[in-house]
């Protein structure tokens, strides 16, 4: 198998993820059919959806779901809405989903779904008809014990009821909530879930800084991304004492050293749509964001921000990965040896899919928990999963990017096995 190792990597996600997966497979003496069969997806579907825009016009978007593993149970993982999203991105995101699951102990595969589109400019009615078409596309491979969507970049809780109700009717209009997660609460969805992924990231973070010695009050912090993952993510890293000094979204950032009002910048948000014109603070890209004087950095916006170009400038003693895949796999040796300690994207960001399967177990119940009830479920499995990757980390010596891979790909692989010799 040593001819399909990447050693070095572009910045393809798909490469990046690979990379890791060949890293811990060695580490684990995985055996040649588990490195078969988990280095590739189980399955591809691709669908070319015709949408009739307002204006008349016929568009043909480009839609994927790849289911990368079902060992560990039906395959989970959100859907994408961005004009970037092609094949190899979607592959490297299931595979990260199937990872994330197996490293918190979820009972879930991974899966990713994606469409080519820019939904920043089409209209709620266009997404509506082109979340159903996708849909209809995916019928046979969505269900609540085959394969549950939930939201990623460019989707939303309004998306997620659409593709119930539109699921429902495929399916003789019967009662399905638990296809998908990441609901709005009146369509069966969880308390704590729209918070859950920034939750995450705060809890796994300020184990860290723990692990590390360090004070959350004497931290300053930087946050690139500031949707569902970052506004939670800075806001919560903000009550726990962390100064919040830099923040951005797709149209820029912004510094201020005595650091930013959070509860102003998310009602800034909320009221135009975007940080843009907020001007609590100098001007930043957000490239100049990534390499700024402060102790921790958050990505939480897009995959590869984070490569061999820019790793040996960036000051931050931790990064907690909130977006998937921030970090291209070339960059990793290099904050390595700066000594920089990365919280992965596969534990750090895992606060979403655990809410996600509390919201898929409560519709299957039908009974609903508290939003302390969630929280404290959440804060619980996730701190478990970290203590797992941080004492895996210490007993090999190696970073905990490789130890989260370790234990996400060893439970994997061990169900694998159990499965026989003709899982398929
Ligand atoms: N899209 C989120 C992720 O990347 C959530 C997936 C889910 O809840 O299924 O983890």
């Amino acid at each position: 198998m040593q001819e399909l190792k990447v050693q070095e990597t572009v910045a393809n996600p798909y490469e990046s993820m690979l990379a890791r997966f060949w890293q811990a497979a060695d580490i684990l003496n995985l055996n040649d059919r588990a490195r078969r069969i988990l280095s590739v997806p189980e399955r591809i579907f691709i669908a070319y959806i015709p949408i009739v825009m307002d204006d008349g016009r016929t568009e043909v978007f480009e839609g994927y779901r790849v289911v990368h593993s079902r060992a560990l149970g039906p395959s989970k993982g959100g859907i994408r809405y961005a004009p970037q999203v092609d094949l190899d991105e979607v592959k490297a995101l299931a595979a990260w989903m199937t990872w994330k699951c197996g490293v918190v102990s979820l009972p879930y595969g991974g899966a990713k779904g994606g469409i080519k589109c820019e939904p920043y400019n089409m209209s709620a009615a266009e997404l509506e008809r082109l979340t159903r078409a996708y849909t209809v596309a995916m019928a046979e491979v969505f269900g609540p014990d085959t394969d549950i969507p939930a939201p990623d970049m460019g989707t939303n809780p309004q998306v997620m009821a659409w593709i119930v109700d539109e699921y429902q009717k495929l399916n003789g209009k019967k009662f399905i909530p638990a296809v998908v997660t990441g609901k709005p609460l009146e369509m069966g969805g969880s308390l704590g879930r729209v918070a859950a992924t920034g939750r995450g990231v705060m809890h796994t973070g300020l184990l860290t800084l723990s692990k590390m010695g360090l004070k959350p009050s004497d931290c300053t912090v930087a946050v690139q991304g500031f949707g569902n993952v970052g506004s939670y993510a800075a806001e919560l890293l903000s009550h726990k004492g962390l100064k919040v000094v830099a923040i951005s979204d797709r149209f820029g950032g912004l510094y201020n050293e005595k650091g930013i009002r959070m509860g102003d910048a998310i009602k800034y948000v909320k009221e135009h749509g975007s940080l843009e014109g907020y001007k609590d603070g100098d001007k930043i890209t957000n490239e100049e964001l990534l390499t700024l004087n402060v102790d921790v950095l958050v990505p939480a916006a897009v995959e590869n921000v984070i490569t061999a170009a820019n790793a040996a400038n960036i000051k931050a003693k931790l990064i907690i990965e909130g977006a998937n895949g921030p970090t291209a796999a070339e960059a990793d040796a290099i904050l390595e040896d700066k000594g920089i300690v990365v919280v992965p994207d596969i534990l750090a960001n895992a606060g979403g899919v655990i809410v996600s399967y509390f919201e898929w177990v409560q519709n299957r119940r039908g009974h609903y928990y508290t939003e302390e009830e969630v929280n404290s479920r959440a804060d619980n499995q996730i701190e478990r999963a970290f203590m797992e990757v941080y004492d895996t980390a210490q007993i090999h010596k190696i970073s905990l990017r490789k130890a989260a891979y370790v234990v996400g790909i060893r439970r994997v692989a061990t169900a694998l096995q159990l499965h026989g010799k003709y899982y398929s």
